[in-house]
Parts: structure tokens; C-alpha cells; sequence
């Protein structure tokens, strides 16, 4: 990466994933949310965004991962999206939201001209009433749902998934069947385990779940995607934790530099690590394979879950 300030107008050579926040507002206020939108922050302006992806414009082995708050509320979103689109066509867009906002089809069909690659859309629950307790917003669940339909209409390709949790583990093998038989097409969902911060770590009383307790249930999980072909992946769980047989469905541990905000100078400067394998883990064989989890998680449970694999 070349050496920047926080406004600087150098390019910046990347390659892997970056991490892209458009905005902090949201729709939706869910209670485990990492951002915690209930701050009040400024979001940057469009011609800020502008400015910014000029800089990354002349990579080519780049993913670039737009998130929030909510990316899809901001005005210029398609705009943006378009921008991207046409002046870095190498670069890859994966598109983080909860989805509300493509039941209006006249959206869907606009973001279906420039579409990302991909776009990944938590659901809480297949219970209407805990996704909405969860996103604090009655009536979500039916938006969501309306909305990934849509996508799949206009052929977005779009991966559902579930953040792990005391008020849905028990619930994550029905979410894969729900998830294979409601929308089918999509062909893969994700697994995601909880990072304790911002609203979530304000609720994480509530929340916080041990990954020995909720491990058997995300392996029962991987049992039901693998019955219906359905693609599955597990964000974030150690591989000690789960049997053999199913660490090849947890992703690998990936390098993501953050640009939560690009005007932040402390979060360009470079890779911000929250999460990972830890000094506990000793020699085990997997350091520079496993996922590791969450630096929030460790804080709250300690390390006496990891059990080093020697073998
Ligand atoms: S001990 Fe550490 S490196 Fe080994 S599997 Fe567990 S979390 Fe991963």
C-alpha cells in the first residue's frame, strides 16, 4: 500500500479485500449491530466517495466490500454504484445490506444495470417476529424477504445469512431448510459468528452465545446445506472447535484492510486486525490457516474454549 494521508489524493495499490462503509445511517437499528448507528456520525459526501474510489480505480485484484450502516439509503447509492462500475470495471463489488430496500422493484431493477458480484443479506431468523425483534423495525422480515425475492427476479445473485447468537443458535439448522427451500436459487448461504461491538456489545448479555455451545447446531447446519447442494460457509469459528470434517466449510482467514471511513486516517493507514488466531493457539498446526474468532469474542469469554491440534 503507498504511503497516503487522510485527504491525500494518491492512488493506493491494493489487493485482496478492502472493507467499505457508504454511510451510518440505516433503516433498520438492529441490536447487534457492529456500528451501532444510534451514534451520530456525518457520512461522508459524494463527492468524498468520488474521491476516494479514485484512488483504488486502477486496481485490478481488488474486492471491494460496500457496507454501511445501510449503503443502499444513501441517495447517491446508485449513483455510486454506476461510478464504480464504469471507471473500475476490474474491481469487484460485493454488496452488504439487509435488503429492505430492493422490495421496491424500480430499485432492484436500477441496481440490476451495474450489479455487484454478490449480495449478502443477513436474516435473523425464519420467524418474522425474531428478525424483527432483532432489527428493531416491525415488518423488516417481510421487506427482506420481498427484497432478496426481487433480487433473484432481476438475477442478482444474492447469499442469505445468519449472525450466530444467543436468540438463534438453536435455530440455525431450520434457517439453512428455510433458506434452501424459500429461495432455492440462490444456491449458497453464510454462517456468520457475532463480533461483540458497538450495539452488540452493548446487548451482549443478551447476545453473547460460547462457540463450544453454538458449534453443534452450525454442524448440524452444515449437514442440512450439504443435503440440499446448498454452498455454506462459517465466518470466524476456530477450527478446534468443530469437528474435522467440517473446518473445510469455514473460510479460511482472509486479510481485509478496513476503510470504515476514509476520512479517518487511523483506519487507512492500513490493516486494522480485530480478529484472528491468538498466542494461546501455541503451535497448533492451523496458525496461518484458521480463522481464529473475534478479538470482542476472546475479550468477553477468555481462551480456555481453544484446544491446539498438534496432530
Ligand atoms: S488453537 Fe487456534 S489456530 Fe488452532 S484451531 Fe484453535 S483457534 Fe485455530
Amino acid at each position: 500500500m503507498s504511503d497516503m494521508n487522510s485527504c491525500g489524493s494518491e492512488s493506493l495499490k491494493l489487493d485482496g479485500s478492502i472493507y467499505c462503509g457508504l454511510g451510518f445511517g440505516c433503516n433498520n437499528d438492529c441490536i447487534l449491530c457492529v456500528a451501532n448507528i444510534s451514534e451520530k456520525h456525518e457520512n461522508m459526501s459524494t463527492s468524498q466517495m468520488i474521491a476516494y474510489f479514485d484512488r483504488i480505480i486502477g486496481n485490478k485484484n481488488l474486492t471491494i466490500q460496500i457496507s454501511g450502516g445501510e449503503p443502499t439509503i444513501r441517495r447517491d447509492f446508485l449513483y455510486l454504484m454506476e461510478y464504480l462500475s464504469v471507471n473500475a470495471p476490474r474491481i469487484t463489488k460485493v454488496l452488504l445490506s439487509n435488503g429492505r430496500m430492493f422490495c421496491n422493484t424500480d430499485f432492484t431493477a436500477k441496481v440490476a444495470v451495474y450489479p455487484p458480484v454478490c449480495v449478502l443479506v443477513p436474516l435473523h431468523s425464519y420467524e418474522p417476529e425474531l428478525h424483527d425483534m432483532i432489527t428493531r423495525r416491525p415488518g423488516s422480515f417481510n421487506e427482506t424477504v420481498l427484497g432478496i425475492r426481487n433480487m433473484l427476479e432481476y438475477k442478482i445473485t444474492v447469499i442469505p445469512k445468519i449472525i450466530v447468537n444467543k436468540l438463534n443458535y438453536k435455530l440455525v439448522p431450520d434457517f439453512v431448510e428455510f433458506v434452501a427451500q424459500t429461495f432455492p436459487e440462490c444456491g449458497a448461504v453464510g454462517i456468520d459468528t457475532m463480533d461483540l461491538l458497538g450495539s452488540a456489545g452493548v446487548n451482549k448479555e443478551m447476545l453473547k452465545v460460547k462457540h463450544t455451545e453454538s458449534a453443534p447446531y452450525i454442524q448440524k447446519a452444515i449437514d442440512v446445506a450439504q443435503k440440499y447442494g446448498l454452498h455454506i460457509s462459517v465466518i470466524y469459528m476456530p477450527f478446534c472447535l468443530v469437528e474435522e470434517k467440517y473446518r473445510k466449510f469455514i473460510t479460511p482467514d482472509e486479510s481485509i484492510v478496513m476503510y470504515k471511513d476514509p476520512r479517518d486516517e487511523k483506519l487507512t493507514g492500513g490493516l486494522t486486525k480485530e480478529r484472528g488466531t491468538v498466542d494461546a493457539c501455541g503451535k497448533c498446526k492451523y496458525v496461518g490457516k484458521c480463522p481464529g474468532t473475534w478479538y470482542s469474542y476472546f475479550r468477553e469469554f477468555g481462551y480456555d474454549e481453544l484446544k491446539p491440534i498438534y496432530d
